[in-house]
């Protein structure tokens, strides 16, 4: 970016960024009284949501784009390859090899029952002659190690929240069961046609098994497992309830827990299924192993759950939550199977282009290959040095803005900038050939085998992270692939995480003005960087361990603070999901991100350009730096939903809805007002503003 003629920059990076805002905009719009209109009117009027997604936005454009890159990658000869490469392009053969897959149909599926003792309700006799061959816990743990599908009970190996520096045993409520409890106790819709995708494919795999045909049979055991998921996803506390991380973190010895939440099943101790997880990665446990409950009335409730149901019902539950997830690696008539589903949960009609979902599926599970391979293809070094800077100058805005606030003492401000300064690590996700190479070491693929290679990942998956327990942390691991279009931050290692694949534009470019770089990037950066002190964030101390060093009188305001955010976010109703209001309290965390982020930047961008100087202006917009800083921040959320998909991520989604980003944050900041001229009073600009960071 440089070059100018006269006061207007008419370089090409200049005009694209240019027409970009122009295009998105609805300058008809009045800014102060709905500025997402005005910043991305533009953008919703052009654009119709594709049948193949349930939400559609600038961010899911970027991570289309992405994935083309990654399929010219993918489909590039592999020739002198390092063998990562290599092994993810196999991979990739293995996933659109269609019609070895529709040869192959359901018989890999067939193999994987047998493994893990049938499914009752695809059958013959399941009660007399497997009832009682496999011990539940066995099951468990063969489904958590080898198919590294955690059922009834999310047991995991992860960073202990109290120690960073060392691993630790979880045993927590699964996420997917939380899932479900919105989806399936929130519509009649979802949940009928949850019921009946269940059946269908019940019914498809006993034909295939050559069983004679018992509709009502499979209906009943169908609807049984149904009515045991209902009872599991009702003893899941409500998200909204579960959101202090201090108060659920429960530590106990195995021995303790076995005590404690002892299952009435026959022969089902915690302590044998933790031992026969951990000794598929050759680790032993003993009963004095410590482990972290998260959830505890969860698995309290869980007791009386399991005595309810049949010992074939509660197989068929485990089974069918195997099947779910592998239905989308079977043939064509099993991805028909879902369809109404699909179109209940998501609004979705169509499913995405083979070579899609290949890509995502290759990208999120050999991430450091597919990252490194992406890093080669696009990524050019010198921006590298560029987001350095920014990350610097908004780092230091933080802990400038810690003078202004009157609801924090002194001595937490102190270790608050100690924990931004001195401690907050940074992570490209570029490339890094050692963790490359160690991840894929022990993997192998077959281009003819789809269905087993996604076995493979699944076996290699979870016996990474089981195999973690008896090995320090390593920081310098990462957590995430470099094609990616997003950001993160890990209380736990109190750690930004910057992948290549967010570094374009509208978030970066050298070659556009620096005020769309700090309304774009920059925002992202102040975003993460205030996840260290959101409400989750904040319970954790500069070396990432789960630790109080809030005074009494700064924790009380915090919560203060963070109560106006809850009524503001709260008060949003959101008419696309049936009327439904935000969720203040589920989305608390990324809001006080969000309004952090945009202040934060905004004064870096300040401070910027009190030392450089002026910018050009941009060709056709007569619009000043200042106010283009808060447009492209804006245009970031640019984007729709389908109703279907609105229902279901008000109650899911930790995010507010992307209009809801953009009007909470700016309504709470003078400094957007001022560089609008909005009166006070104003949507825009209400009276009542709210302010963490
Ligand atoms: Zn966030």
């Amino acid at each position: 970016y440089g070059t100018n003629s006269g006061n207007i920059c008419t370089t090409p990076g200049c005009v694209t960024a240019a027409a970009r805002i122009i295009q998105n905009m609805d300058t008809t719009a009045d800014p102060c009284k709905d500025f997402y209109q005005y910043a991305c009117g533009g953008w919703l009027n052009r654009h119709v949501i594709p049948e193949t997604s349930s939400r559609y936005s600038i961010f899911d454009i970027l991570r289309d784009e992405l994935e083309i890159i990654l399929k010219g990658v993918l489909e590039s000869s592999d020739q002198g390859d390092r063998e990562a490469f290599q092994k993810a392009k196999i991979l990739y053969k293995s996933c659109m090899n269609e019609s070895l897959i529709e040869q192959r149909d359901s018989l890999p599926l067939l193999e994987v029952l047998t493994m893990v003792g049938d499914w009752p309700v695809a059958s013959a006799d399941w009660n007399s002659t497997k009832g009682n061959t496999v011990a539940e816990r066995e099951k468990l743990s063969i489904m958590n190690s080898r198919f590294n599908k955690r059922v009834l009970i999310d047991m995991f190996v992860w960073n202990d929240d109290r120690d960073s520096s060392r691993h630790i045993i979880y045993m927590t409520v699964n996420l997917f069961i939380r899932t479900l409890r919105t989806h399936t106790i929130s519509s009649v819709q979802v949940r009928e046609a949850y019921l009946q995708f269940m059946i269908t494919i019940a019914k498809m795999i006993r034909e295939d098994m050559n069983i004679s045909k018992d509709d009502l049979f499979v209906q009943e055991e169908m609807a049984k497992v149904m009515e045991l998921e209902t009872d599991i996803a009702n003893a899941t506390t409500p998200a909204e309830e579960r959101h202090d991380a201090t108060l659920l973190y429960n530590k106990m010895t195995l021995k303790e827990l076995q005590e404690k939440f002892a299952l009435n099943v026959s022969e089902f101790n915690w302590t044998f299924f933790i031992q026969g997880v951990m000794s598929s990665v050759s680790v032993q446990v003993d009963p004095e192993e410590e482990v972290v409950v998260y959830g505890m009335p969860y698995l309290q409730e869980l007791k009386a759950i399991i005595s309810k149901y049949s010992a074939s019902t509660i197989q068929n539950y485990l089974i069918w939550r195997l099947v779910i997830d592998r239905v989308s690696s079977l043939s064509r008539r099993f991805k028909d199977a879902r369809a109404s589903y699909r179109k209940a949960l998501y609004g979705t009609t169509l499913e995405e282009a083979r070579w899609r979902e290949c890509v995502s599926y290759v990208n999120n599970n050999m991430e450091n290959a597919v990252g490194a391979m992406y890093v080669r293809e696009t990524f050019a070094g010198e921006s590298k040095r560029m987001v350095q800077d920014l990350i610097d100058k908004i780092r230091e805005v933080f802990i400038e803005t810690l003078d202004e606030l009157q609801w924090m003492d002194e001595a937490s401000k102190a270790k608050a900038r100690e924990k931004v300064r001195d401690n907050m690590k940074l992570q490209y996700s570029f490339m890094n050939m050692k963790s490359l190479e160690y991840c894929s070491i022990t993997l192998n693929f077959s281009e003819h085998n789809y269905f087993e290679n996604i076995l493979e990942n699944l076996r290699a998956g979870a016996q990474k992270s089981l195999k973690k327990l008896r090995e320090r942390v390593d920081q310098d691991i990462w957590i995430i692939g470099a094609a990616v279009v997003n950001a993160f931050y890990s209380p736990n290692r109190n750690q930004i995480v910057f992948p290549a694949g967010i570094l374009q534009p509208p978030f970066f470019s050298k070659h556009q003005p620096q005020a769309l770089n700090f309304g774009g990037i920059g925002m992202v950066i102040g975003h993460e960087i205030t996840h260290g002190f959101d409400d989750n964030g904040r319970n954790f101390d500069k070396d990432g361990n789960m630790f109080d060093w809030w005074s009494n009188f700064s924790a009380m305001h915090f919560k203060e603070q963070s109560r106006c955010m809850v009524h503001q976010y709260g008060n949003y109703t959101w008419e696309l999901a049936g009327g439904q209001n935000v969720s203040g309290i589920s989305t608390l965390g990324e809001n006080i991100a969000d309004n952090g982020g945009v202040r934060q930047a905004y004064k870096a961008y300040l401070k910027w350009l009190e030392q450089e100087g002026k910018e050009p202006k941009l060709p056709g917009l007569n619009l000043s730096h200042k106010q283009l800083f808060f447009l492209n921040f804006a245009q970031v959320w640019c984007g729709s939903y389908r109703p279907e998909y609105a229902s279901q991520s008000i109650k899911t989604d930790v995010h507010s809805p992307l209009k809801y980003r953009v009007m909470g944050s700016l309504q709470n900041f003078e400094a957007f007002s001022e560089v609008f001229h909005c009166k006070k009073g104003t949507a825009m600009h209400p009276a009542d503003k709210c302010r963490v960071w």
